[in-house]
């Protein structure tokens, strides 16, 4: 028996088929067909999912967990449900483990906030990667300052690897928790994180994995990883801006305080005293975005009807491509080689600035993104001012990594 993804082979996964469920991929842009790759940044909406919010907002829209009125009640049975569809896709072992927020970033900055308030002491540490998005490096910088703990990094080789014997080396009595990315949006880098949150785990330390990136890299099993902390955005697997995730252990999110203060987080009220709500609803003050949470499930159904596994071949063979074509062109240097890599490619072309090969780009119909990425750290890393970063979807084509190659040839040609 083979698996899905090495079962993979272009005939069996119907790209055309599904790039029809896109309604955005039909579009032109100066003429021509779109060439969306800019994936990394936000991914695009299948119609399960566009269909799924207007339903919503034409049929039920109520305020939930408020209301007795049939709409209110419905409209919290399909929040609810949205808590179970996410609950079951990563794997959580409880409901109550999935806290919906705005996005990645909010939940970072949840976990910073409440776990560093009942956690994280004067002369305590945490370490960081330097490949952190700004959304994972920027919230423990602030409450390192808050706190008087100290900030301490683990460096990634030239590759853009991360090393784990160094891991340990970082790690000691103060230690409190480890930030790490599950996948790097600027390398492309998959990291080993299950081993990290092992080595973590022996030294006593807690895990925050940023899955931004990672969310859509095949699929996440949050108990099989041994995740203290779990962070994705709708947006970026396929579902709606403005919801996101945090999936914490019972164990922490029961300890930690709350974070925002308001409705819904509270089980009474006197002017003098409040006492809080119970998981998960203590983390989720004010009305919740509840629309974007079903258009999240529905976006998570649909992805899982693809096959995460058959979508990540699917992209990694589009990234071998990518990789070996733009190889071909002279002064074009890919930066990110890490052996286990997602499909992610960023590169700086000689002689040309990033920003304006992205402008070459866009004029004939290629999105790509330009700049540090919100990874300054990163880029700094290699002394560049950015790169040109192409990140694909399974929606993605061969033909298209043929458009971004023949673009990247003609911005040589134009800046030469
Ligand atoms: N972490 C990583 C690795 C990301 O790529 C991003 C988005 N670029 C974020 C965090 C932040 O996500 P959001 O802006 O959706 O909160």
């Amino acid at each position: 028996m083979t698996t899905i993804s090495t079962a993979y082979s272009a005939s069996i996964f119907d790209v055309e088929r599904f790039r029809r469920d896109f309604p955005i991929l039909q579009r032109e842009v100066y003429g021509r067909p779109l060439v969306y790759l800019d994936n990394g940044a936000t991914t695009q909406k299948p119609l399960p999912v566009l269909q799924t919010i207007e339903r919503f907002h034409n049929q039920i829209n109520a305020n939930i967990h408020r209301g007795v009125h049939r709409l209110s009640a419905e409209s919290t049975e399909e929040y609810e449900r949205a808590r179970a569809t996410v609950q079951s896709y990563i794997n959580a072992k409880h409901s109550h483990e999935v806290i919906f927020t705005a996005g990645a970033t909010a939940s970072i900055n949840l976990v910073a906030n409440a776990f560093g308030d009942a956690f994280v002491h004067q002369g305590d540490e945490i370490i960081v990667s330097e490949m952190e998005h700004h959304s994972n490096l920027v919230p423990w910088q602030m409450l390192c300052q808050r706190k008087g703990a100290h900030l301490r990094v683990w460096r990634f080789n030239d590759q853009g690897e991360l090393n784990l014997d160094q891991l340990a080396t970082l790690m000691g009595k103060r230690t409190k928790l480890l930030a790490i990315t599950h996948v790097s949006n600027t390398l492309g880098t998959v990291n080993p994180i299950a081993k990290a949150i092992q080595i973590a785990h022996e030294h006593g330390v807690a895990v925050m994995v940023d899955g931004a990136q990672g969310i859509k890299h095949g699929k996440v099993d949050v108990q099989h990883l041994d995740a203290d902390f779990y962070a994705f955005s709708g947006h970026k697997i396929y579902g709606p801006t403005g919801i996101g995730v945090l999936y914490g252990k019972e164990q922490w999110l029961s300890q930690m305080p709350p974070w925002q203060g308001g409705g819904d987080m509270v089980a009474t009220v006197t002017l003098e005293r409040t006492t809080y709500n119970e998981l998960p609803f203590k983390f989720e003050a004010g009305t919740s975005n509840y629309i974007g949470a079903a258009g999240l499930a529905a976006a998570l159904d649909y992805y899982s009807a693809v096959g995460p596994d058959a979508a990540t071949a699917h992209e990694e063979q589009l990234l071998r491509y990518a990789t070996q074509q733009l190889q071909t062109i002279e002064g074009v240097r890919i930066i990110g080689n890490a052996e286990h890599k997602t499909a992610i490619v960023s590169f700086v072309q000689q002689g040309v600035h990033p920003y304006d090969t992205g402008m070459i780009l866009d004029k004939m119909g290629v999105a790509v993104r330009t700049g540090n990425h919100c990874t300054q750290p990163t880029v700094d890393h290699f002394g560049l001012p950015g790169t040109v970063r192409a990140s694909f979807a399974f929606y993605n084509t061969m033909a298209e990594v043929d458009r971004l190659v023949e673009a990247v040839q003609r911005a040589k040609q134009m800046t030469a």
